[in-house]
């Protein structure tokens, strides 16, 4: 039984991510979704941990072998509570790959039983981010395709609520 994670901020959770996740999922008996609570992480998310929980579970309800987990804890650690051997991450370019790099030999340092593995973005998404996805919304762009059905309706009215209230 080869249990893996997938961990990430998700804050929101886009097409690269889901895809990730469903070849990911294809290669193991089981995948966590490991959710961080990343308080801090880029003046706060936009998404609760929950919301972000939620849309990654609607959007990968078709995948009977994954499921979600929130967690605030090191990764490594988190992964030996769930019983993962392996962390999946995504690749896009040149520029994710020192950052993963870094976090994946400290991570060794950690813990060496624990392997992290790594899936190359495919062209289409390779330019896709969360961060991305919330500058596009923000400014009315168009961001269908990008983002689970979910996360494009709740998108549209979480800005429009955060226009409303700086008025
Ligand atoms: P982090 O908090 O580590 O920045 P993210 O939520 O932004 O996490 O991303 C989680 C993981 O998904 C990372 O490994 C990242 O490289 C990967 N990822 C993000 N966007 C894409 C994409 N478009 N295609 C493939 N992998 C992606």
């Amino acid at each position: 039984m080869k249990r893996g994670m997938c961990p990430g901020t998700f804050d929101p959770v886009t097409s690269g991510h889901i895809d990730i996740i469903e070849r990911a999922a294809a290669l193991l008996d089981e995948l966590v979704v490991a959710v961080a609570l990343s308080p801090d992480k880029g003046g706060g998310p936009l998404f609760s941990i929950d919301e972000r929980c939620d849309f990654i579970e609607t959007a990968t309800e078709h995948l009977r072998n994954v499921w979600v987990r929130p967690f605030d804890t090191l990764l490594v650690e988190f992964a030996s509570e769930v019983g993962a051997s392996v962390i999946i991450k995504g690749l896009r370019a040149v520029t994710d790959f020192e950052r993963e790099f870094q976090m994946a030999q400290l991570n060794y340092r950690i813990s060496p039983d624990i392997e992290t593995m790594f899936i190359m973005a495919i062209p289409e998404y390779m330019y896709l981010s969360s961060s991305a996805v919330k500058e596009i919304a923000r400014h009315g762009g168009p961001v269908e395709g990008l983002v689970p059905q979910q996360v494009y309706d709740a998108l549209a009215e979480r800005l429009v609520e955060s226009r409303q209230g700086r008025t």
